[in-house]
């Protein structure tokens, strides 16, 4: 009899585990559970469908059904997974009529990702309260930004400030109001993040930080919101307040959480119970610089740890080693990057470290079109050795964020960064690369310290 994979939850990681099973072993028999009903598509662009920059919601489906097919990849829509029975290896599911099946499995994969939270302040049962997870979320707002003339976002993180900057290009007056005091604060430190707020403002974005929304006012239908006494007009919210790990099923089958609240796992993404694994946002990573437990919660370590657990379950050798929770992002004409720690993450866990910062060209000074870019570098004091880099500019940012990725993966030292041999061509960068240049800064900066 072939073998038997059941995953639960087909989008980034679910899928891509699946595919990479397939590569490993032709005869292993893959089913896919998915509560939703399209096949995996990517979260990721549903902002720049709300801002016009894709046309259709429908273009975000990764794969059309053909590829299940030719995968030999049973993928079954709308069937909910209600039960693991870990003894004699079955997953109970419900299809979309009500049925109850179950299905056998020789090995498991949780792929359950993860659901937006929402806080519990005052008014949230009214209409024109939304979300922004999942394709039907998306055309919920994208419906509400049609008839809005003003909408306020919960929450500056990245996914906030995406759907913010939507609200703009759709023509609403878009207001984001984030309890912190500054914004994008999981990603940036306040000094970057404060260059990103100016040009958001620039555009005409309304940003309120240091204070959260209190209750949502309205009777049936939301009016406005207020923050810190304050009332704020408004036809739609959209709360963009963070994430919560699905782990309701494994937590329930007995598999171990981490204290992060994901599911636990090793390199090899297999969980506390044999032969089922967990990959993506429903699970945990370890962070490459502290080595503490983290969630990374980005499409680039769910299908990352979603090969891993894939190839492992068809009985290959693979091992994910774990997240920088690199990522990147573009706000009108900014491009935002980030890779590592920010200084403040740094300090709080009690790593003392030194900061180059530089704002040079993306082009040779004298070359029509250079645009600005804004590099920092955070290093540890002690060993010398890059643990963080954001970067913020017109263009170019995501190669260098990638770059530096690269390094901080590989150990690099500031010294060895400064003295890095890169390229250059008028149209295309400076004769001096800026993160060599500012290696440079904070090796002076170090110097400086111990003199
Ligand atoms: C608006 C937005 C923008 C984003 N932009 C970026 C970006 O630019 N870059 C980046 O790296 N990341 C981005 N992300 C994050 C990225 O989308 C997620 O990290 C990624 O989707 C995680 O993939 P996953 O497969 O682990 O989980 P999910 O995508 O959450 O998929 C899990 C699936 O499992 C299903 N499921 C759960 N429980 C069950 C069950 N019991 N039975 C059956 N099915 C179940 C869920 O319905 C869901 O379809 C963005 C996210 C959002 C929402």
């Amino acid at each position: 009899l072939p073998r038997k994979i059941v995953i639960i939850g087909a989008n980034a990681a679910g899928v891509e585990a699946a595919s990479s099973a397939r590569k490993i072993d032709r005869s292993v028999e893959i089913t896919l559970l998915t509560k939703e009903k399209r096949p995996a598509y990517s979260r990721c662009g549903l902002p720049y469908v709300l801002g016009r920059h894709i046309s259709n919601f429908e273009n975000l489906i990764i794969f059309s059904p053909s590829y299940y097919h030719l995968m030999k990849l049973d993928l079954r829509l709308e069937c909910t997974a209600t039960n693991i029975d870990k003894n004699s290896k079955t997953v109970d599911f419900r299809d979309k009529t009500g049925n109850q099946e179950e299905l056998q499995f020789d090995d498991l994969i949780m792929a359950t990702g993860s659901r937006p939270f929402v806080p519990p302040i005052k008014g949230l049962n009214k209409a024109g309260i939304h979300v922004l997870r999942t394709l039907d979320d998306g055309q919920k707002i994208d419906r509400a930004l049609e008839k809005s003339k003003s909408i306020i976002i919960v929450g500056a993180g990245l996914v906030g400030l995406e759907t913010a900057v939507a609200g703009i290009e759709r023509g609403v007056e878009t207001t984001v109001v984030e309890l912190l005091p500054y914004i994008l604060p999981q990603t940036l430190d306040r000094d970057i993040a404060k260059l990103v707020l100016k040009k958001l403002e620039e555009k005409g974005l309304k940003i309120m930080i240091g204070s959260g929304v209190d209750e949502i006012y309205g009777t049936t239908k939301v009016r406005g919101v207020s923050v810190a006494g304050k009332k704020i007009p408004a036809d739609t919210v959209v709360f963009s307040t963070g994430v919560r790990p699905n782990v309701e099923l494994a937590q329930k089958a007995g598999i171990l959480l981490g204290e992060t609240g994901g599911i636990k796992t090793n390199m090899g993404m297999e969980t506390s119970v044999k032969d089922i694994y967990a990959c993506g946002d429903c699970a945990e990573t370890i962070n490459l610089i502290t080595h503490k437990p983290m969630l990374s919660q980005l499409g680039t370590t769910a299908v990352n740890q979603g090969r891993v657990a894939g190839i492992n379950a068809a009985g290959g050798y693979a091992r994910f080693l774990g997240s920088l929770g690199s990522s990147v992002t573009k706000m009108f004409d900014l491009e935002i990057g980030a890779t590592g720690l920010t200084a403040s993450a740094a300090e709080k866990n009690g790593i003392k470290t030194v900061i180059g910062k530089l704002t040079s060209k993306t082009k040779a000074e004298y070359y029509p079109g250079a645009k600005q870019i804004t590099i920092k570098l955070i290093i540890d004091r002690l060993t010398r050795r890059i643990i963080g880099s954001q970067i913020v500019g017109g263009e170019e940012v995501t190669q260098r964020i990638n770059a530096l990725s690269f390094a901080i993966q590989k150990q690099m030292s500031v010294d060895e960064l400064s003295v890095a041999e890169t390229c250059y061509s008028p149209p295309l960068n400076e004769t001096w690369e800026p993160m060599v240049l500012t290696a440079e800064i904070a090796i002076r900066k170090l110097k400086r310290q111990k003199d």
